[in-house]
């Protein structure tokens, strides 16, 4: 059963690079069998509470990080038509694509650098890619991030005991 939980800072300015540029972009998953649904994507601890209204025993703690577990090596939430089995409800992470993350750093002025994923068959097909969205997500994700860690800073056990 996971515990309500409620972290709260100052929002602190995040930068944001993108290592690489795009202008078109369609998921293309049948073509690459969705090779980016791997397992241990990165959940913040608004992806868990949000996760678990519906699903259990989906994470796994691993230091400061909490990880989507997988079976098989690919995420436990992708399904057999490699579909996103949660995708209304799916990681902050996911909602990066078509970029991923390649470096994040946190402090003061908390940076993610992001890269286009490696041979996506997508990349020039589709739709605009939204990249004022894909900041967005990735600010959500510096922000939920720092905050987990300044309280793991107070507590080392803060997530053991969170999630024990
Ligand atoms: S949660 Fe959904 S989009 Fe994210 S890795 Fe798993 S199957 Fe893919």
């Amino acid at each position: 059963m996971i515990q309500k939980f409620k972290i709260s800072s100052e929002k602190v300015r995040v930068m944001i690079v993108f290592l690489d540029r795009v202008e078109n972009w369609e998921c293309l998953y049948e073509e690459c069998s969705a090779k980016c649904c791997s397992e241990g994507i990165e959940l913040t601890l608004e992806d868990v509470e949000r996760i678990s209204k519906r699903h259990s025993d989906f994470f796994r703690i691993e230091d400061t990080r909490i990880l989507l577990k997988g079976k098989d090596g690919r995420c436990i939430f992708l399904r057999d038509d490699l579909k996103c089995g949660i995708e209304d409800i799916k990681p902050v992470a996911c909602r990066l694509l078509p970029f991923v993350i390649h470096e994040v750093r946190y402090g003061d002025e908390p940076f993610i650098k992001l890269r286009l994923v490696v041979d996506c068959p997508g990349v020039g097909y589709g739709n605009n890619v939204d990249l004022g969205e894909i900041e967005r997500n990735a600010t959500v994700f510096l922000h939920e991030k720092q905050e987990l860690l300044m309280k793991l800073r107070e507590d080392r056990n803060f997530l053991k005991n969170l999630f024990p």
